[in-house]
């Protein structure tokens, strides 16, 4: 349970929080606890980040941190998991991983993690609005996040009419996330209630994680879950919280630190995780 705060306030603290909520658009419980938090210095808009996204493009999956670490680091997030078997989702604290077919299993917390993205999740922001698809989605939130140039995290509840998810299968030995992801588990949910665990990277941080949005779904009774390729939904919750910090944890594996990293694999990272390799050959 979400602890409730009933206090007196002074006329002109009121008055400010007022000005301040009409200006921002946020709620005032919100704008208190985001108030709060940074006068008490809480580090609440870190994102915390395992490994990067050309490293995940060059094969290294090998184990860098564990789900404990993740769950120190924040209480909501996505990934993968060691030899890309399965997608990470994180939500309310708890760590699931999605394998073929979308079952939803939870992982240890001593399960090792090769690249994973979280934070504390809060929303700084929200709307509700009426959606049709993946890109009606994004289109929604490009009209809350406040930059082009600052990582937001993205949590989306509601009931979903339909959702094309993937589920990576355990890499072969030497193989990239282009090939890897090339033999993984497609299918398609109807009406699901659930969640969407997501986050929009900016342009210039593309060596280290997935530029643009990136989502992975899990359903409200935790049995479902997987990578977003492309969906329809009616009425959806969207709630953004803005990053401010990132914090990269850099493994030092003998994996990692042998990978050439200089390359820029923004193609295939891009047909790993979209719906686009549908329809070219692999
Ligand atoms: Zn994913």
């Amino acid at each position: 349970m979400t602890p409730r705060l009933t206090a007196q306030i002074s006329e002109s603290v009121w008055r400010a929080l007022l000005d301040e909520s009409e200006k921002s658009g946020e709620p005032i419980p919100t704008l208190l606890d985001r108030v709060l938090a940074t006068a008490f210095e809480l580090d609440r808009h870190t994102l915390f980040q395992v490994s990067t996204s050309n490293a995940l493009v060059q094969g290294v999956f090998g184990g860098a941190v564990t789900v404990g670490d993740l769950r120190r680091n924040g209480d909501f997030g996505l990934g993968t998991f060691e030899d890309l078997d399965g997608e990470l989702v994180m939500i309310d604290g708890v760590c699931y991983r999605a394998t073929g077919g979308g079952v939803v299993t939870s992982p240890a917390d001593d399960a090792p993690v090769p690249f994973a993205v979280v934070t504390h999740f809060h929303p700084d922001r929200s709307t509700t609005t009426e959606f049709g698809t993946l890109a009606d989605l994004t289109a929604a939130v490009d009209a809350i996040r406040p930059s082009e140039n600052l990582f937001v995290g993205i949590r989306v509840d509601g009931r979903f009419a339909r959702l094309a998810l993937r589920a990576a299968c355990a890499a072969e030995p030497g193989e990239g996330l282009l090939e890897a992801t090339a033999h993984q588990s497609e299918f398609d949910v109807v009406d699901e209630v659930g969640t969407l665990v997501g986050f929009w990277a900016p342009t210039y941080a593309r060596a280290v994680n997935v530029p643009g949005y990136h989502f992975h779904f899990i359903s409200d009774d935790r049995q479902l879950g997987g990578h977003l390729l492309a969906m329809e939904a009616g009425t959806l919750e969207v709630g953004i919280h803005i990053e401010s910090e990132l914090h990269v944890a850099i493994p030092e594996t003998e994996e990692f630190l042998a990978a050439d990293l200089s390359g820029d694999h923004q193609e295939a990272l891009h047909q790993a995780e979209t719906a686009e390799h549908r329809s070219g050959t692999g």
